[in-house]
């Protein structure tokens, strides 16, 4: 996955390279990531990325020549990515989105700032992306977001592909509770039935949890999961106010 970002801020993202997962996904050659600087594909003295609001109105735009001229460049390389633009208004990204984005082979992101984009850049743009129902000073945080979630469903670059498979999300629900050591924290204990060495119950305990919490939180992702007869049936105890623990002793 070889990522082109476009922006003015080029060293907002050198923390986020150098860090964890997404810096040994680029060690291991499994993504990349190109930042490009807006003002080096300017022609003026100044080296001027923004101008005025046509019709008046506050603050500035991104002129769409730097923008076009940096996509360009990367097109004459022989590339050819998918072009996302953040903005507020764009398609919201969720998991599912970043599942269909990391089939791509090359993304670019456009890192909008100040009141935003000049329209006409919109012709070399594929979707529009927004991270939330909330305004950012720029798309640079947004563009974060977006590449990390995607690196992590990049093959190889998660190490352990078991954690992809039980995150947030991927079938549907919430993830369940996680312990480590010690046992019994300042008198918080880890549930028994994690210590008990039977993976059956145990895989039956987190499925519990993953649905409860989801009922809890999110009751509109249950609609949309693909819930087997088992899930069905924990889900209408967990309605009918039985205990995980009368629910397993049912089962025997
Ligand atoms: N004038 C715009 C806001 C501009 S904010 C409006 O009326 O909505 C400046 C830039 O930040 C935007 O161009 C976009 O690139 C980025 N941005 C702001 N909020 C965002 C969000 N929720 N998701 C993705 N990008 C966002």
């Amino acid at each position: 996955m070889r990522f082109f970002v476009l922006t003015i801020f080029p060293q907002f993202f050198e923390g986020f390279k150098n860090t964890g997962i997404v810096s040994r996904g680029i060690k291991k050659g499994k993504i990349s990531i190109e930042t490009i600087n807006l003002r080096d594909f300017t022609d003026d003295k100044h080296r001027t990325v923004d101008d005025v609001v046509y019709g008046g109105g506050p603050g500035m735009l991104l002129k769409p020549e730097p923008i076009y001229r940096a996509y360009e460049s990367i097109l004459e390389r022989g590339h050819k990515p998918y072009v996302l633009i953040t903005e507020p208004w764009g398609r919201k990204f969720d998991q599912k989105f970043a599942r269909e984005l990391s089939e791509k082979q090359e993304i670019m992101i456009i890192c909008g700032r100040y009141e935003g984009v000049d329209e006409r850049v919109k012709d070399i743009v594929d979707e529009e992306i927004s991270i939330g129902d909330f305004v950012l000073s720029g798309g640079e945080p947004a563009a974060i977001v977006i590449m990390d979630a995607v690196s992590r469903l990049v093959p190889g670059v998660v190490g352990d592909k078991d954690s992809i498979r039980v995150d947030s999300f991927s079938d549907g629900l919430l993830g369940y509770p996680n312990y480590t050591r010690p046992s019994d924290f300042r008198g918080k204990k880890v549930p028994d039935v994690l210590k008990s060495g039977n993976h059956r119950l145990i895989n039956l305990w987190r499925r519990w949890k993953q649905i409860e919490k989801t009922l809890e939180r999110r009751p509109e992702l249950l609609e949309k999961a693909n819930l087997t007869k088992e899930d069905i049936s924990i889900l209408d105890a967990i309605k009918s106010g039985e205990s995980f623990e009368n629910f397993v002793k049912k089962l025997k």
